[in-house]
């Protein structure tokens, strides 16, 4: 046996490129939501002030700007212009 290493074949290649394909795509909300019930943060699904989820450093957003998203502290479906008792805002957010 020797320690030479061999290039990749197209059939590895393209076994390789066949496998990328099939992996789900990962979207944050589910495997990184928080854990506080809605009830427990004080969440409501409107803006206290200036002051909502989407300018919040701990927002998931959601696939469009204007949909649900989730929290990294709150469980649940959580709106861009919701808040809760736990809002940071976002560094750098207007
Ligand atoms: S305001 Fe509360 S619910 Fe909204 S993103 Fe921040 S921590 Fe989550």
């Amino acid at each position: 046996m020797t320690d030479e290493v061999k290039p990749a074949t197209r059939r590895t290649v393209l076994g390789a490129a066949a496998a990328l394909a099939v992996l789900p795509v990962v979207i944050p909300t589910a495997a990184s939501a928080g854990v506080v019930t809605q009830a427990n943060a004080k969440y409501q699904d409107k803006p206290k002030g200036a002051a909502h989820c989407a300018i919040c450093t701990y927002f998931i957003p959601g696939p469009k700007p204007d949909a649900n998203g989730a929290c990294k502290q709150v469980a649940g479906s959580i709106s861009p212009n919701g808040w809760c008792q736990f809002y940071a805002k976002k560094p750098g957010a207007k």
